[in-house]
This record gives C-alpha cells, sequence and structure tokens, in this order.
C-alpha cells in the first residue's frame, strides 16, 4: 500500500493516508479540429485533504487549461476527473455547478471584490449559494475574516485597502464554504514581493489549519518554496515532488 505511485507525501511520511480530494487520472484536453490543439497529454494528479502544492509551468504549458479542468468549469476529452469523491462525468451541467459551488473555492490574480459592498459583505457572499441565512452568512464571515488577518477590516470597502489584503479579502470569500480545495491562479501575480510573500504565508497557515490548497502559478520560485510542486510543460506532468523520481 505504502508503495503506490499516487501516494502523498503526507503518506510517504508515513501518516495514515488522508482523503483525496482531486483525483485526476490520464486527463487530455483537446481543442477545435482541423487539426486540434491539444493543451493536456495525459495528466494524472493526486491531491489529499490538507496539501499544499503548486503547479508550475511557463506560458502556454496548459496551466489554465488545467485550472478549468480543476476547477470544473470545463471537462476533459478523456481520462477521469474526480472532485471531492464526486466523478465529473456522471454529472450534467447543472450537477456540474453545484458541485463547484460546493466543493471549490477560487482565488485569482484580479481579486474580483464588489466594490460597493463592504469587506464583510463581499465575504458573507461566498455563501450566497451554501443555503446559509442571513445572519449565519455575516457570523461565518467575520470568522473567516479573522482567519486571514483582517478582523478589524470588516467594515471597509475593498478600494481603503492594499492589494495584499484585497486578496486576503477574497481568500476568505473562497474559504469561507469551507470547499474541498482552494484553487488559486497567480494569487499573488498583481501583488508586491513582500504583499506577495505575505499571501503564501497566509495559504500555508490556511492549510495547516485543514484547508486543501492548489496554487497555479509561472513562478518556480514560488513553487519551489511550497511543500509539493508539480512542474507542467506541453501538457504534461514533468515533475511531481510528492512521487520518487523516475529512474
Ligand atoms: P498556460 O495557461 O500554461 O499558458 P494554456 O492552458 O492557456 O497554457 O494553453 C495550453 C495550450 O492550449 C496552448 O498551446 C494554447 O495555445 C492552447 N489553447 C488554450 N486554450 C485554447 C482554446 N480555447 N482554443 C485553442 N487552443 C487553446
Ligand atoms: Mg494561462
Amino acid at each position: 500500500m505504502t508503495s503506490l505511485p499516487t501516494m502523498t507525501a503526507a503518506a510517504a511520511a508515513g501518516a495514515a493516508a488522508p482523503r483525496a480530494v482531486l483525483e485526476l487520472e490520464n486527463v487530455t484536453k483537446s481543442y477545435g479540429s482541423e487539426p486540434p490543439v491539444q493543451a493536456l497529454g495525459g495528466v494524472s494528479l493526486t491531491v489529499a485533504a490538507g496539501e499544499l502544492l503548486a503547479i508550475v509551468g511557463p506560458s502556454g504549458s496548459g496551466k489554465t487549461t488545467l485550472l478549468h479542468i480543476i476547477g470544473t468549469l470545463d471537462r476533459p476529452t478523456s481520462g477521469t476527473v474526480r472532485v471531492d469523491g464526486v466523478d465529473v462525468a456522471d454529472l450534467d451541467d447543472r450537477g456540474l455547478a453545484a458541485l463547484r459551488a460546493r466543493s471549490i473555492g477560487f482565488v485569482f490574480q484580479q481579486f474580483f471584490l464588489a466594490e460597493h459592498s463592504t469587506v464583510l459583505e463581499n465575504v458573507a457572499d461566498g455563501l450566497l449559494y451554501a443555503g446559509a441565512g442571513v445572519a449565519e452568512r455575516r457570523e461565518r464571515a467575520a470568522a473567516a475574516l479573522d482567519a486571514v488577518g483582517l478582523g478589524d477590516r470588516k467594515g471597509f470597502r475593498p478600494g481603503k485597502l492594499s492589494g495584499g489584503q484585497r486578496q486576503r479579502v477574497a481568500i476568505a470569500r473562497a474559504l469561507v464554504g469551507r470547499p474541498a480545495i482552494l484553487l488559486a491562479d497567480e494569487p499573488t501575480g498583481n501583488l508586491d514581493s513582500a504583499s506577495g510573500a505575505a499571501i503564501m504565508e497566509l495559504l500555508d497557515g490556511l492549510s495547516a489549519a485543514g484547508a486543501t490548497i492548489v496554487v497555479i502559478t509561472h513562478d518556480r520560485e514560488l513553487a519551489a518554496g511550497m511543500p509539493r510542486h508539480v512542474e507542467v510543460l506541453d501538457g504534461r506532468i514533468v515533475h511531481d515532488s510528492a512521487l520518487p523520481e523516475a529512474a
């Protein structure tokens, strides 16, 4: 059991294998026809609950395509995608949207905050589809803001915050529904290096507290600083630090 090639860093360290929250098996994605462009050429990846990993690769390597497939915004051409134990092939588009709302929190390079709402309202909006009442939404939003260190900014408008603080709000909004996976696309891309480092430190702490976080980036230095890094090139994984090196 311990020698399965899909074992995680935690399993390798001897801990009981945690639940897999993301499983890609031989996923391909092609765009268009005559001739089709193959953006992913057979990607297999397992992410366990509580992991923090970076998917890193140069422009054109397939990162955005992979993000769309992991985030269930797009379906693979072939192969299997399971999110939180659910095979996306078993779901119609409505089911997929529901899975996405329930299981995935998104963070983007641009923060996408509602400028006319308060910080608290922005985060509470992350629970709009969770069926929680307004009082519970506000209570959970307040707790999420405390968790990202913005407990004293709840009544502010986003425009009064620094870039790093705005990204913290976006992270709180993504996490407030306790998704199985937080998916962050170049989360430090719009930040100076000090604010970017602080955001990475925050993600590290959130992961230690139990969140599962996948960061997509072209920044090799940032990726190298993370507990697990997965390198993509030409639509394939060419290195996964959680796996033994191929001979
Ligand atoms: P990255 O995000 O790493 O820059 P992408 O996933 O955007 O890589 O692209 C991977 C490959 O797929 C590239 O060759 C790109 O040109 C191609 N591609 C991406 N999206 C489309 C699309 N909608 N139609 C056709 N080709 C695409
Ligand atoms: Mg891209």
